[in-house]
């Protein structure tokens, strides 16, 4: 079960609380806030708000203040070794996070004849802006090459065997994913970089993992270049995100985004969310999700009528992670005989809130669309078997 732990952590969210007849299941779009981070943003607002400026006056310096803070807090979260070599830019989301590694890092460091790796079955923001880096590239006379990561659904990681062929000795990037936001399964970064050698940098899209499960760039085997995720999955405000740059395979990056009024208010929610997922255990959290994830999807395999994406029981035998961690708090299904939208109807008339379409999924078969059901601390036991009831009622 749950236990008081769980309990005493989905009290501090007071939308859930609010609502005991709904469930909400798609914190993969975005996350629930808890009474900590409003408290945080209500306290800013009533305290000290103003624009970020130095040695005007008390509220602005404050403003600063807690900004550079939150700077920090992002590389302490993310296990940052060397945070004097490293940088912190805030953006809107992962979408706009990648876009600034795109745009004012990668087509920065290109020549003619590169070649770049980039995943052509994750979520579209991370495929867009690199080929949109291609084509500004283009208009400036550099041709460079975009190749396919590999990715194999059987093993819900990247192709590691065909990616030593995408390989080559002009491959100057990767453009990767931590936590697949339709399969919930894990990358081996590890393998990854194992693949394309100690040189070239590699971008991590983490909008599932950060905030869900630990990410630790000091850790060798989370030895990427870029961290990009949304602050707004992992417990603070809407429109808001970081990119974590390591700044040390090439030069450093520098955003030309964002040279107005930041979003303050937002940055005052991530530091605040970030305090709260450490003081509870983000590896605790982790341990949740994935708990409710496998009875979820242990159960729905027993149903003939519901299919299961990606994740299959022979998940990446060969991860480096044991088998208990390897699906996240993300499990994605259709049935064989109810049209995912229609399906998604049924289940909210129940109560429950879910994702019911092409989820965003680069070269997805629109058509057939499918079903996410994506978790957070908040979520129980009871949740899950309540649905499965309404799923089952369904087969
Ligand atoms: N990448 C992945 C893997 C995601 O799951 C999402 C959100 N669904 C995004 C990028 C886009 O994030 P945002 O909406 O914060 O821009």
């Amino acid at each position: 079960g749950d236990g008081p732990w769980q309990q005493k952590l989905r009290a501090q969210f007071p939308i859930i609380t609010a609502h005991p007849e709904l469930a909400y299941l798609d914190s993969a779009a975005t996350s629930q806030k808890p009474q900590a981070v409003l408290d945080a943003v209500q306290t800013y607002l009533t305290t000290s708000n103003a624009n970020a400026g130095r040695g005007t006056y008390p509220w602005a310096n404050r403003t600063t203040e807690l900004i550079e803070r939150a700077r920090e807090r992002v590389k302490e979260f993310l296990g940052d070794r060397e945070p004097d070599r490293s940088t912190v830019h805030f953006t809107s989301g992962t979408t706009e996070g990648l876009r600034t590694v795109a745009r004012d890092w990668l087509v920065e460091h290109l020549t003619d004849g590169d070649e770049i790796l980039v995943p052509f079955a994750d979520h579209r923001a991370n495929l867009e802006p690199w080929l949109e880096a291609r084509r500004l590239l283009a208009e400036r006379g550099t041709e460079v090459r975009v190749r396919a990561l590999p990715y194999q659904e059987v093993s819900g990681d990247y192709d590691h065997r065909a990616l030593a062929d995408a390989v080559g000795p002009r491959t100057r990037f990767v453009a990767a994913t931590h936590v697949h936001h339709v399969y919930g399964g894990d990358m081996n970064v590890h393998r990854l970089r194992a693949a394309v050698g100690p040189d070239v940098p590699i971008c991590l899209d983490a909008a599932q993992s950060v905030g869900h499960l630990p990410v630790k760039v000091g850790d060798p085997a989370l030895d990427v270049d870029f961290v990009v995720f949304s602050g707004h999955k992992a417990l603070a405000l809407p429109g808001t995100g970081a990119v974590w740059a390591r700044n040390t395979r090439g030069p450093a990056l520098v955003p030309s985004g964002w040279q107005g009024t930041p979003n303050t208010v937002g940055v005052v929610s991530l530091l605040a969310a970030l305090d709260w997922l450490d003081a509870v255990g983000v590896d605790r959290v982790a341990a949740h999700v994935t708990r409710l994830a496998t009875r979820l999807t242990d159960r729905l395999r027993g149903l003939d009528a519901y299919e299961v994406l990606g994740c299959p029981a022979s998940l990446a035998a060969d991860s480096a992670l044991p088998a208990a961690q390897r699906r996240h708090g993300i499990v994605t299904f259709r049935h064989r005989g109810i049209p995912s939208d229609d399906l998604g109807f049924v289940l909210f008339s129940h109560g429950f809130m879910v994702r019911a379409d092409s989820l965003c999924q680069a070269g997805a078969d629109d058509k057939a669309g499918s079903v996410r059901v994506s978790l957070h601390v908040y979520n129980t036991d009871e949740e899950i078997d309540r649905l499965l009831t309404v799923l089952a009622s369904l087969a």
